[in-house]
């Protein structure tokens, strides 16, 4: 789950913002980072005082550390990996958490037909062995690591919050879904604490709730495909939703002139090959994350369709071939602006003010 958290990167003006609203105490701007979930996660929040933000922030990155401690492929000690040891055996009572984070995997996995799966976890390992040493996967290999995926072998018993992995050796992973999700549990733990305007960036998976002060939401800058590192140029304008990209920019490795990504064809076996950024927005982090994995994996044309099929859903959808770059851009309110006014060399924090 290793990533750069730069893909999405949002940018604000501003220290001290007067409340455009009355009884609302004068609020300031606060901004924490720490490290979880092999990325950064950060924090962004409104306050009325030093106290309170972080008495807050405190309480919302102890709920992260939680539930990387629950959902870590890397931690042999984490309940994902006990639960994947226990493979082939009878069915396992769960943390709440990790149910809800499996049952939300199991209805997207139905509904792409595999091309999102957290069973895929013995492919995902070859994979990442594969970018390693960068070489690729032994095909006899990768072809029993392939039997052992499939997301209906995942049974899971929701009057009994139990979890059943069918066959020995099968692997859970959700790294295509954890950070998401644990930007909207921060997030909530934010507003149990009485912080409404707040931001929670777990790289590029993003939760966000009331906007700034006097704003009408936070501006989320989308990463160049080509260059992530570069300040964005194009944004969006946001409260109330997750947004996240799934991109290939950092993890991915070039063998024999092929570019493979970090993620997956659960169906094949297979590592994605080429470059795609995949921008999507949803009610929760935790959807607009397992969203944008899968939405790669499906490719442009079926991934616009499943976008159109879920309600409050946006995509934005980049990918370069040799023809050239394609971009496509479904239900994005407002639209995806492009930040013409920004002068370059600078930050990106004195553009356009919100819309
Ligand atoms: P990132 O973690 O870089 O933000 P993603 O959210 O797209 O990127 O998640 C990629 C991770 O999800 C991979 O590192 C792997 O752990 C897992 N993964 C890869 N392919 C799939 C897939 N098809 N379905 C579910 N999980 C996947
Ligand atoms: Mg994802």
């Amino acid at each position: 789950m290793k990533s750069a958290w730069h893909r999405l990167a949002w940018l604000h003006f501003g220290l001290a913002v007067a409340s455009a609203f009355a009884g609302e105490p004068a609020l300031q701007r606060y901004e924490f980072t720490e490290l979880h979930m092999g990325t950064r996660f950060k924090i962004v929040l409104y306050a009325p005082n030093a106290a309170a933000a972080s008495r807050a922030v405190t309480a919302a990155f102890a709920r992260i550390a939680r539930l990387d401690d629950t959902m870590s492929d890397y931690n042999p000690g984490s309940e994902l990996m006990s639960l994947s040891r226990q493979a082939g055996g009878p069915p396992r009572r769960v943390s709440e958490d990790l149910f809800r984070a499996l049952e939300k995997s199991q209805k997207l996995a139905l509904r792409t037909n595999g091309a999102f799966d957290i069973t895929a976890g013995p492919v995902i390992r070859l994979w990442r062995r594969a970018r390693r040493r960068s070489e690729l996967p032994d095909s006899k290999e990768l072809a029993r690591s392939r039997r052992l995926v499939g997301y209906r072998d995942l049974r899971l018993d929701a009057a009994k919050r139990t979890a059943q992995l069918l066959k020995p050796g099968m692997q859970l992973d959700l790294g295509g879904i954890a950070k998401g999700f644990a930007a909207d549990e921060a997030l909530a733990v934010l507003r149990q604490q009485g912080i409404s305007r707040a931001l929670v960036a777990g790289g590029g998976d993003i939760a966000v709730g009331a906007p700034p002060p006097g704003k009408e939401g936070w501006r989320i800058g989308i990463a160049p495909l080509e260059s992530p590192e570069a300040p964005p140029t194009h944004f969006l304008m946001l409260r109330d939703v997750g947004v996240s990209t799934s991109g290939d920019a950092e993890q991915n490795v070039e063998i024999g002139g092929k570019r493979y990504s970090h993620i997956i064809d659960p169906r094949t076996g297979e590592a994605l090959i080429g470059r795609r950024s995949v921008t999507v927005v949803a009610p929760s982090a935790t959807a607009s994350d397992s969203l944008a994995t899968a939405i790669s994996v499906l490719g442009p044309q079926r991934g616009l369709q499943l976008a159109k099929s879920l309600p409050g859903v946006g995509l934005y959808f980049v990918q370069s071939s040799q023809r050239g770059t394609r971009t496509m851009e479904w239900n994005l309110h407002p639209a995806i602006a492009k930040d013409t006014a920004r002068s370059p060399g600078r930050t990106a924090a004195s553009a356009a003010s919100p819309r």
